[in-house]
Protein backbone atom coordinates (compact mmCIF):
# COMPACT_ATOMS: atom_id res chain seq x y z
CA UNK A 1 0.00 0.00 0.00
CA UNK A 2 1.54 3.86 -0.62
CA UNK A 3 1.40 6.41 1.56
CA UNK A 4 -0.99 7.79 -1.08
CA UNK A 5 -3.41 5.10 -0.72
CA UNK A 6 -3.22 4.86 3.21
CA UNK A 7 -4.20 8.37 2.80
CA UNK A 8 -7.25 7.93 0.66
CA UNK A 9 -8.23 5.27 3.38
CA UNK A 10 -8.11 7.65 5.98
CA UNK A 11 -9.67 10.00 4.36
CA UNK A 12 -12.33 8.00 3.23
CA UNK A 13 -13.04 7.34 7.07
CA UNK A 14 -12.58 11.01 8.26
CA UNK A 15 -14.95 12.15 5.58
CA UNK A 16 -17.70 10.39 7.27
CA UNK A 17 -17.46 12.10 10.59
CA UNK A 18 -16.86 15.49 9.69
CA UNK A 19 -18.81 18.05 7.88
CA UNK A 20 -18.25 18.35 4.02
CA UNK A 21 -17.20 21.97 4.26
CA UNK A 22 -14.76 21.61 6.76
CA UNK A 23 -13.40 18.15 5.19
CA UNK A 24 -12.83 20.48 2.07
CA UNK A 25 -11.17 23.43 3.97
CA UNK A 26 -8.80 21.21 6.24
CA UNK A 27 -8.11 18.11 3.63
CA UNK A 28 -7.20 19.77 0.85
CA UNK A 29 -3.22 19.35 -0.78
CA UNK A 30 -2.89 17.17 2.65
CA UNK A 31 -1.18 13.86 2.44
CA UNK A 32 1.30 11.18 4.08
CA UNK A 33 4.61 11.66 2.87
CA UNK A 34 6.27 9.09 5.47
CA UNK A 35 5.71 6.39 7.44
CA UNK A 36 8.45 4.74 9.11
CA UNK A 37 8.53 2.69 12.61
CA UNK A 38 5.43 4.62 14.20
CA UNK A 39 6.46 7.83 12.86
CA UNK A 40 3.99 9.66 10.31
CA UNK A 41 4.54 12.91 8.56
CA UNK A 42 1.61 14.55 7.21
CA UNK A 43 2.17 17.43 4.55
CA UNK A 44 0.12 20.36 4.84
CA UNK A 45 0.08 23.24 2.81
CA UNK A 46 0.06 26.04 5.11
CA UNK A 47 0.85 26.87 9.11
CA UNK A 48 -2.88 27.41 9.50
CA UNK A 49 -4.20 24.07 8.44
CA UNK A 50 -1.11 22.50 10.49
CA UNK A 51 -2.40 24.67 13.70
CA UNK A 52 -5.93 23.71 12.63
CA UNK A 53 -5.55 19.77 12.16
CA UNK A 54 -3.35 19.76 15.01
CA UNK A 55 -5.53 21.41 17.54
CA UNK A 56 -9.30 19.38 15.89
CA UNK A 57 -8.03 16.28 14.46
CA UNK A 58 -4.50 15.12 15.76
CA UNK A 59 -6.35 12.18 17.84
CA UNK A 60 -8.56 10.53 14.90
CA UNK A 61 -6.21 11.20 12.09
CA UNK A 62 -3.52 8.66 14.36
CA UNK A 63 -6.48 6.42 15.15
CA UNK A 64 -7.18 6.46 11.79
CA UNK A 65 -3.82 5.94 10.74
CA UNK A 66 -3.92 2.67 12.94
CA UNK A 67 -6.76 1.23 12.06
CA UNK A 68 -5.88 1.38 8.40
CA UNK A 69 -2.42 0.30 8.75
CA UNK A 70 -2.92 -2.10 12.10
CA UNK A 71 -0.11 -0.84 13.70
CA UNK A 72 0.43 1.95 16.67
CA UNK A 73 1.32 5.16 15.56
CA UNK A 74 3.43 6.56 18.18
CA UNK A 75 3.96 10.16 16.81
CA UNK A 76 2.32 12.21 13.89
CA UNK A 77 4.10 15.00 12.44
CA UNK A 78 3.02 17.67 10.14
CA UNK A 79 5.76 19.84 7.44
CA UNK A 80 4.49 22.40 5.40
CA UNK A 81 4.99 21.96 2.11
CA UNK A 82 3.61 21.70 -1.64
CA UNK A 83 1.96 18.47 -1.97
CA UNK A 84 3.38 17.63 -4.92
CA UNK A 85 6.86 18.70 -4.24
CA UNK A 86 6.63 16.51 -1.12
CA UNK A 87 5.50 13.47 -2.80
CA UNK A 88 8.31 13.79 -5.53
CA UNK A 89 11.24 13.84 -3.08
CA UNK A 90 9.77 11.41 -0.31
CA UNK A 91 10.44 7.99 -0.64
CA UNK A 92 6.81 7.03 -1.52
CA UNK A 93 6.59 4.31 -4.22
CA UNK A 94 4.65 6.14 -7.09
CA UNK A 95 0.89 4.53 -6.98
CA UNK A 96 0.36 1.74 -9.83
CA UNK A 97 -1.80 2.89 -12.45
CA UNK A 98 -5.58 1.12 -11.76
CA UNK A 99 -5.46 1.07 -7.93
CA UNK A 100 -6.54 4.16 -5.60
CA UNK A 101 -7.17 7.57 -7.29
CA UNK A 102 -5.87 10.36 -6.08
CA UNK A 103 -7.79 12.40 -3.64
CA UNK A 104 -11.14 11.72 -5.37
CA UNK A 105 -13.44 13.20 -2.47
CA UNK A 106 -12.44 16.90 -3.30
CA UNK A 107 -15.18 16.75 -6.15
CA UNK A 108 -16.28 20.40 -5.61
CA UNK A 109 -13.58 21.81 -7.24
CA UNK A 110 -11.77 19.13 -8.88
CA UNK A 111 -9.43 21.81 -10.81
CA UNK A 112 -7.85 22.76 -7.02
CA UNK A 113 -6.92 18.72 -6.88
CA UNK A 114 -3.21 17.90 -5.29
CA UNK A 115 -2.77 15.85 -8.31
CA UNK A 116 -5.31 14.21 -10.52
CA UNK A 117 -6.00 12.77 -13.94
CA UNK A 118 -5.26 14.87 -16.80
CA UNK A 119 -7.11 17.69 -17.08
CA UNK A 120 -8.46 18.98 -20.09
CA UNK A 121 -7.23 23.10 -20.29
CA UNK A 122 -8.34 25.44 -22.00
CA UNK A 123 -8.65 29.13 -22.72
CA UNK A 124 -10.23 30.05 -19.87
CA UNK A 125 -8.03 28.71 -17.29
CA UNK A 126 -11.22 26.90 -15.56
CA UNK A 127 -10.30 23.39 -16.62
CA UNK A 128 -12.66 20.71 -15.94
CA UNK A 129 -11.36 17.01 -15.10
CA UNK A 130 -11.79 14.49 -17.66
CA UNK A 131 -12.04 11.72 -15.09
CA UNK A 132 -16.10 13.05 -15.40
CA UNK A 133 -17.43 11.47 -18.54
CA UNK A 134 -20.68 10.25 -19.56
CA UNK A 135 -18.95 6.92 -20.16
CA UNK A 136 -18.22 6.37 -17.00
CA UNK A 137 -21.50 7.58 -15.49
CA UNK A 138 -23.75 4.53 -14.34
CA UNK A 139 -27.58 5.50 -15.51
CA UNK A 140 -30.45 4.23 -13.07
CA UNK A 141 -33.63 5.77 -12.06
CA UNK A 142 -32.65 7.97 -9.95
CA UNK A 143 -30.52 9.82 -12.54
CA UNK A 144 -32.37 8.76 -15.79
CA UNK A 145 -34.13 12.26 -16.67
CA UNK A 146 -30.98 13.80 -15.27
CA UNK A 147 -28.66 11.65 -17.44
CA UNK A 148 -30.82 12.34 -20.86
CA UNK A 149 -31.23 16.43 -20.54
CA UNK A 150 -26.99 16.63 -20.05
CA UNK A 151 -26.91 14.17 -23.03
CA UNK A 152 -28.77 16.44 -25.17
CA UNK A 153 -27.22 19.80 -23.82
CA UNK A 154 -24.09 18.65 -24.44
CA UNK A 155 -25.13 17.48 -28.61
CA UNK A 156 -26.79 20.79 -29.18
CA UNK A 157 -25.54 23.05 -26.60
CA UNK A 158 -27.75 26.43 -26.40
CA UNK A 159 -30.58 24.78 -28.30
CA UNK A 160 -31.98 21.75 -26.05
CA UNK A 161 -32.53 23.51 -22.71
CA UNK A 162 -31.03 26.34 -21.88
CA UNK A 163 -30.28 26.69 -18.95
CA UNK A 164 -30.23 23.11 -17.56
CA UNK A 165 -30.64 23.20 -14.02
CA UNK A 166 -29.49 19.31 -11.94
CA UNK A 167 -30.81 19.49 -8.68
CA UNK A 168 -30.62 16.47 -5.73
CA UNK A 169 -28.55 15.66 -2.49
CA UNK A 170 -25.26 14.98 -2.01
CA UNK A 171 -22.62 12.79 -3.35
CA UNK A 172 -25.18 11.68 -6.32
CA UNK A 173 -23.37 12.74 -9.45
CA UNK A 174 -24.68 16.18 -9.92
CA UNK A 175 -20.97 17.69 -10.71
CA UNK A 176 -20.18 14.36 -12.48
CA UNK A 177 -22.55 15.31 -15.26
CA UNK A 178 -21.91 18.73 -14.88
CA UNK A 179 -18.41 18.37 -15.98
CA UNK A 180 -19.48 15.40 -18.26
CA UNK A 181 -20.71 18.01 -20.43
CA UNK A 182 -17.95 20.00 -20.65
CA UNK A 183 -15.72 16.99 -21.34
CA UNK A 184 -18.15 15.64 -24.23
CA UNK A 185 -18.05 19.26 -26.08
CA UNK A 186 -14.38 19.47 -25.86
CA UNK A 187 -14.04 16.16 -26.99
CA UNK A 188 -15.88 17.65 -30.29
CA UNK A 189 -14.60 20.92 -30.19
CA UNK A 190 -10.68 21.25 -28.45
CA UNK A 191 -11.46 25.17 -29.03
CA UNK A 192 -14.40 25.51 -27.50
CA UNK A 193 -14.25 27.87 -24.54
CA UNK A 194 -15.62 26.18 -21.23
CA UNK A 195 -15.59 27.76 -17.87
CA UNK A 196 -16.57 25.53 -14.78
CA UNK A 197 -16.55 26.82 -11.29
CA UNK A 198 -18.37 26.39 -8.37
CA UNK A 199 -20.44 29.03 -7.33
CA UNK A 200 -18.69 29.81 -4.42
CA UNK A 201 -15.61 31.08 -6.67
CA UNK A 202 -17.54 32.73 -8.90
CA UNK A 203 -18.87 35.08 -5.87
CA UNK A 204 -14.88 34.99 -4.42
CA UNK A 205 -13.82 36.22 -8.03
CA UNK A 206 -16.60 38.57 -8.25
CA UNK A 207 -15.48 40.19 -4.97
CA UNK A 208 -11.60 40.63 -6.01
CA UNK A 209 -12.66 41.70 -9.64
CA UNK A 210 -14.36 44.51 -7.53
CA UNK A 211 -11.80 45.43 -4.96
CA UNK A 212 -9.05 45.42 -7.55
CA UNK A 213 -11.31 47.45 -9.77
CA UNK A 214 -10.86 44.40 -12.40
CA UNK A 215 -14.70 44.74 -13.16
CA UNK A 216 -13.89 44.22 -17.03
CA UNK A 217 -11.79 41.41 -16.66
CA UNK A 218 -13.98 39.60 -14.83
CA UNK A 219 -16.61 40.03 -17.48
CA UNK A 220 -14.79 39.43 -20.00
CA UNK A 221 -13.72 36.02 -18.05
CA UNK A 222 -17.31 35.04 -17.74
CA UNK A 223 -19.31 36.29 -20.81
CA UNK A 224 -17.05 35.60 -23.71
CA UNK A 225 -17.56 31.78 -23.26
CA UNK A 226 -19.43 29.13 -25.29
CA UNK A 227 -20.37 27.21 -22.49
CA UNK A 228 -20.86 28.35 -18.42
CA UNK A 229 -20.98 25.20 -15.49
CA UNK A 230 -21.69 26.91 -12.64
CA UNK A 231 -21.69 23.62 -9.19
CA UNK A 232 -23.71 24.41 -6.34
CA UNK A 233 -25.48 27.77 -7.24
CA UNK A 234 -27.89 27.61 -3.93
CA UNK A 235 -24.35 29.28 -2.30
CA UNK A 236 -24.95 32.19 -3.69
CA UNK A 237 -28.28 33.05 -2.21
CA UNK A 238 -28.07 35.87 0.15
CA UNK A 239 -25.41 37.42 -1.94
CA UNK A 240 -26.99 40.41 -3.64
CA UNK A 241 -23.81 41.63 -5.18
CA UNK A 242 -23.03 38.15 -6.38
CA UNK A 243 -26.76 37.77 -7.58
CA UNK A 244 -26.67 40.82 -9.35
CA UNK A 245 -23.72 40.02 -10.97
CA UNK A 246 -24.62 36.29 -11.94
CA UNK A 247 -27.72 37.80 -13.17
CA UNK A 248 -26.00 39.64 -16.29
CA UNK A 249 -23.42 37.11 -16.50
CA UNK A 250 -26.65 34.79 -17.08
CA UNK A 251 -28.34 37.28 -19.44
CA UNK A 252 -25.51 37.54 -21.93
CA UNK A 253 -24.81 34.37 -22.20
CA UNK A 254 -28.24 33.43 -22.94
CA UNK A 255 -28.90 36.22 -25.14
CA UNK A 256 -26.20 34.88 -27.30
CA UNK A 257 -27.80 31.18 -27.14
CA UNK A 258 -24.53 30.15 -24.77
CA UNK A 259 -25.35 27.03 -22.76
CA UNK A 260 -25.44 27.33 -19.14
CA UNK A 261 -25.52 24.69 -16.81
CA UNK A 262 -26.33 24.92 -12.93
CA UNK A 263 -26.17 22.05 -10.30
CA UNK A 264 -28.17 23.03 -6.50
CA UNK A 265 -28.66 20.98 -3.89
CA UNK A 266 -32.03 21.50 -3.97
CA UNK A 267 -34.56 23.35 -6.89
CA UNK A 268 -35.18 26.94 -7.41
CA UNK A 269 -38.28 27.18 -5.62
CA UNK A 270 -36.60 25.96 -2.36
CA UNK A 271 -33.45 28.45 -2.57
CA UNK A 272 -33.87 30.65 0.21
CA UNK A 273 -32.74 34.58 -0.63
CA UNK A 274 -32.63 33.67 -3.96
CA UNK A 275 -33.70 36.57 -6.08
CA UNK A 276 -37.11 35.58 -8.03
CA UNK A 277 -35.80 36.61 -11.13
CA UNK A 278 -33.16 34.44 -10.78
CA UNK A 279 -35.64 32.01 -9.80
CA UNK A 280 -37.74 32.10 -12.46
CA UNK A 281 -34.69 32.46 -15.25
CA UNK A 282 -33.69 29.21 -14.02
CA UNK A 283 -36.91 27.51 -14.95
CA UNK A 284 -36.96 28.39 -18.63
CA UNK A 285 -35.12 25.53 -19.81
CA UNK A 286 -35.00 22.05 -18.12
CA UNK A 287 -35.20 20.96 -14.39
CA UNK A 288 -33.91 17.66 -13.73
CA UNK A 289 -33.38 15.83 -10.17
CA UNK A 290 -30.97 13.02 -9.10
CA UNK A 291 -32.29 11.03 -6.38
CA UNK A 292 -30.59 8.10 -4.16
CA UNK A 293 -29.42 5.03 -6.10
CA UNK A 294 -31.85 2.09 -6.04
CA UNK A 295 -29.80 -1.84 -4.59
CA UNK A 296 -29.28 -2.47 -8.50
CA UNK A 297 -27.81 0.69 -9.21
CA UNK A 298 -25.43 0.73 -5.77
CA UNK A 299 -24.56 -3.04 -7.56
CA UNK A 300 -23.86 -1.85 -10.89
CA UNK A 301 -21.96 1.30 -9.54
CA UNK A 302 -19.96 -1.10 -7.55
CA UNK A 303 -19.33 -3.11 -10.33
CA UNK A 304 -18.18 -0.13 -12.72
CA UNK A 305 -15.76 1.25 -10.27
CA UNK A 306 -14.13 -2.48 -9.52
CA UNK A 307 -13.54 -2.62 -13.16
CA UNK A 308 -11.67 0.65 -13.29
CA UNK A 309 -9.82 0.33 -10.46
CA UNK A 310 -9.28 -3.35 -11.52
CA UNK A 311 -9.86 -4.81 -7.99
CA UNK A 312 -11.68 -7.85 -8.37
CA UNK A 313 -14.70 -8.59 -5.68
CA UNK A 314 -17.45 -10.99 -6.57
CA UNK A 315 -21.25 -10.51 -7.04
CA UNK A 316 -22.15 -11.65 -3.43
CA UNK A 317 -19.48 -8.90 -1.85
CA UNK A 318 -21.29 -6.32 -4.08
CA UNK A 319 -23.94 -6.67 -3.22
CA UNK A 320 -23.20 -7.44 0.70
CA UNK A 321 -21.70 -3.21 0.34
CA UNK A 322 -24.54 -2.05 -1.19
CA UNK A 323 -27.18 -3.28 1.11
CA UNK A 324 -24.81 -1.59 4.03
CA UNK A 325 -23.75 1.48 1.94
CA UNK A 326 -27.08 3.49 0.78
CA UNK A 327 -26.82 6.78 0.73
CA UNK A 328 -25.02 7.80 -2.17
CA UNK A 329 -22.56 7.58 -4.62
CA UNK A 330 -19.79 9.08 -3.03
CA UNK A 331 -19.61 7.01 0.52
CA UNK A 332 -19.88 3.70 -2.10
CA UNK A 333 -16.67 5.07 -3.47
CA UNK A 334 -15.27 5.55 -0.33
CA UNK A 335 -16.74 2.12 1.01
CA UNK A 336 -14.65 0.37 -1.89
CA UNK A 337 -11.96 2.36 -1.16
CA UNK A 338 -11.71 1.68 2.18
CA UNK A 339 -12.42 -2.50 1.71
CA UNK A 340 -9.21 -2.22 -1.44
CA UNK A 341 -6.88 -0.66 1.16
CA UNK A 342 -7.48 -2.95 4.35
CA UNK A 343 -7.36 -6.14 1.80
CA UNK A 344 -4.43 -5.26 -0.17
CA UNK A 345 -2.36 -3.79 3.24
CA UNK A 346 -3.38 -7.44 5.02
CA UNK A 347 -2.76 -8.83 1.75
CA UNK A 348 -5.59 -11.65 1.72
CA UNK A 349 -8.76 -11.64 -0.31
CA UNK A 350 -11.78 -9.99 0.38
CA UNK A 351 -14.86 -12.14 1.81
CA UNK A 352 -18.44 -11.61 2.58
CA UNK A 353 -17.08 -11.89 6.22
CA UNK A 354 -13.31 -9.86 6.08
CA UNK A 355 -15.59 -7.44 4.57
CA UNK A 356 -18.81 -7.01 6.73
CA UNK A 357 -16.45 -6.61 9.43
CA UNK A 358 -15.07 -3.61 8.49
CA UNK A 359 -18.47 -1.68 8.85
CA UNK A 360 -19.81 -3.09 11.71
CA UNK A 361 -19.12 -0.63 14.54
CA UNK A 362 -17.41 1.87 11.85
CA UNK A 363 -19.13 5.25 11.32
CA UNK A 364 -20.32 4.12 7.49
CA UNK A 365 -22.92 1.71 8.82
CA UNK A 366 -24.21 4.16 11.33
CA UNK A 367 -23.93 7.47 9.83
CA UNK A 368 -27.34 8.04 11.95
CA UNK A 369 -26.32 11.34 13.86
CA UNK A 370 -29.12 12.66 16.22
CA UNK A 371 -31.48 14.54 14.27
CA UNK A 372 -34.13 16.96 16.66
CA UNK A 373 -37.96 16.96 15.17
CA UNK A 374 -37.33 20.66 14.60
CA UNK A 375 -34.22 19.67 12.08
CA UNK A 376 -36.79 17.44 10.24
CA UNK A 377 -39.07 19.78 9.91
CA UNK A 378 -36.82 22.20 8.53
CA UNK A 379 -35.73 19.84 5.75
CA UNK A 380 -38.86 18.98 4.46
CA UNK A 381 -40.20 22.42 4.51
CA UNK A 382 -36.90 23.60 2.15
CA UNK A 383 -37.25 19.79 0.04
CA UNK A 384 -41.10 20.91 -0.90
CA UNK A 385 -40.29 24.80 -0.95
CA UNK A 386 -43.72 24.78 1.66
CA UNK A 387 -43.08 27.55 4.84
CA UNK A 388 -43.20 25.76 8.26
CA UNK A 389 -46.73 28.06 9.42
CA UNK A 390 -48.44 26.38 6.15
CA UNK A 391 -47.09 22.79 7.03
CA UNK A 392 -48.35 23.23 10.87
CA UNK A 393 -51.65 25.25 9.88
CA UNK A 394 -54.57 23.53 8.75
CA UNK A 395 -54.74 23.56 4.98
CA UNK A 396 -55.90 20.45 3.34
CA UNK A 397 -54.08 21.22 0.25
CA UNK A 398 -52.68 18.46 -1.18
CA UNK A 399 -49.09 19.95 -2.06
CA UNK A 400 -49.35 21.52 1.74
CA UNK A 401 -50.78 18.11 3.56
CA UNK A 402 -48.46 15.29 1.83
CA UNK A 403 -45.27 16.53 3.03
CA UNK A 404 -46.86 17.50 6.30
CA UNK A 405 -47.86 13.90 6.13
CA UNK A 406 -43.67 12.62 4.94
CA UNK A 407 -42.31 14.40 8.50
CA UNK A 408 -45.57 12.29 10.75
CA UNK A 409 -44.20 9.71 9.38
CA UNK A 410 -39.94 10.44 9.67
CA UNK A 411 -41.33 11.57 12.78
CA UNK A 412 -42.42 7.99 13.75
CA UNK A 413 -39.68 6.37 11.95
CA UNK A 414 -36.74 8.08 12.36
CA UNK A 415 -37.27 9.56 15.80
CA UNK A 416 -39.52 7.22 17.19
CA UNK A 417 -41.89 9.22 18.65
CA UNK A 418 -45.43 8.34 20.02
CA UNK A 419 -48.42 9.28 17.99
CA UNK A 420 -49.77 11.78 20.51
CA UNK A 421 -46.53 13.51 20.70
CA UNK A 422 -46.30 13.47 16.56
CA UNK A 423 -49.44 15.39 16.59
CA UNK A 424 -48.73 18.22 19.30
CA UNK A 425 -45.81 18.43 17.13
CA UNK A 426 -47.50 19.18 14.22
CA UNK A 427 -49.38 22.10 15.23
CA UNK A 428 -51.52 20.19 17.82
CA UNK A 429 -53.16 17.66 15.89
CA UNK A 430 -55.07 14.47 16.91
CA UNK A 431 -52.88 11.32 17.21
CA UNK A 432 -55.06 9.43 14.71
CA UNK A 433 -54.28 11.84 12.04
CA UNK A 434 -50.49 10.94 12.83
CA UNK A 435 -51.59 7.36 12.57
CA UNK A 436 -53.31 7.93 9.50
CA UNK A 437 -50.56 9.62 8.22
CA UNK A 438 -48.13 6.95 9.11
CA UNK A 439 -50.08 4.49 7.70
CA UNK A 440 -50.42 6.09 4.57
CA UNK A 441 -46.86 7.08 3.65
CA UNK A 442 -46.12 3.59 5.02
CA UNK A 443 -48.17 2.21 1.48
CA UNK A 444 -46.90 4.63 -0.68
CA UNK A 445 -43.64 3.84 0.00
CA UNK A 446 -44.09 0.41 -1.17
CA UNK A 447 -46.15 1.30 -4.77
CA UNK A 448 -44.82 4.71 -5.74
CA UNK A 449 -41.37 4.92 -6.78
CA UNK A 450 -41.43 9.28 -6.26
CA UNK A 451 -42.74 9.15 -3.07
CA UNK A 452 -39.58 6.55 -2.25
CA UNK A 453 -37.31 8.93 -3.41
CA UNK A 454 -38.45 11.94 -2.02
CA UNK A 455 -38.26 10.17 1.87
CA UNK A 456 -34.28 8.51 0.97
CA UNK A 457 -33.36 12.51 -0.31
CA UNK A 458 -34.79 13.80 2.98
CA UNK A 459 -33.10 11.14 5.39
CA UNK A 460 -29.71 11.70 3.12
CA UNK A 461 -30.24 15.60 3.94
CA UNK A 462 -31.11 15.19 7.46
CA UNK A 463 -28.01 12.77 8.01
CA UNK A 464 -25.54 13.45 6.20
CA UNK A 465 -25.90 17.14 4.40
CA UNK A 466 -27.47 18.78 7.15
CA UNK A 467 -26.87 20.48 10.27
P1 LIG B 1 -22.51 15.65 -6.17
O1 LIG B 1 -21.92 16.73 -7.00
O2 LIG B 1 -23.94 15.35 -6.51
O3 LIG B 1 -22.32 15.88 -4.70
P2 LIG B 1 -20.49 14.01 -7.41
O4 LIG B 1 -20.81 14.25 -8.83
O5 LIG B 1 -19.31 14.72 -6.87
O6 LIG B 1 -21.75 14.29 -6.48
O7 LIG B 1 -20.34 12.44 -7.20
C1 LIG B 1 -19.60 11.86 -6.12
C2 LIG B 1 -18.71 10.76 -6.64
O8 LIG B 1 -19.50 9.68 -7.10
C3 LIG B 1 -17.86 11.19 -7.83
O9 LIG B 1 -16.61 10.56 -7.73
C4 LIG B 1 -18.62 10.67 -9.03
O10 LIG B 1 -17.76 10.37 -10.10
C5 LIG B 1 -19.28 9.43 -8.47
N1 LIG B 1 -20.58 9.17 -9.08
C6 LIG B 1 -21.73 9.80 -8.79
N2 LIG B 1 -22.75 9.32 -9.49
C7 LIG B 1 -22.25 8.34 -10.27
C8 LIG B 1 -22.82 7.42 -11.22
N3 LIG B 1 -24.13 7.42 -11.48
N4 LIG B 1 -21.98 6.57 -11.83
C9 LIG B 1 -20.67 6.54 -11.53
N5 LIG B 1 -20.08 7.35 -10.65
C10 LIG B 1 -20.84 8.24 -10.01
MG1 LIG C 1 -20.98 18.45 -6.40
Amino acid sequence: MTHDELWQAVLAELELTISKANFITWFKNTGVIALEEGRAILCVPNAFTRAWLEKKYHQQIIKSLERITERPIRKLEYRIDNLKNALKTSFSPPAAPGTLERAPHFSPEPMALPTGGPSTANGSGFTVNSKYSFDNFVVGKGTELAYAAAQAVAARPGVAYNPLFIYGGVGLGKTHLLQAIGNELLKKNAQCSIMYVSAEKFSNDFISSIREGQAKDFQNRYRHIDLLLIDDIQFIAGKDRTQESFFHTFNELHQQNKQVVLTSDRPPKAIPALEDRLKSRFEWGMIADVSAPDFETRVAILEKKCAEKAFALDSKILQTVASIVQSNIRELEGALNRIMAFHQLKNIEPTIETVKALFTNSEASSTKKSVTSQQLVDVVSAMFGIPINEIMGKSREKKIAFPRQIIMFLLREELKMSYPSIGEELGGRDHTTAMHAHEKIAKELDNNLKVKQDIEAIKQRLYINAV
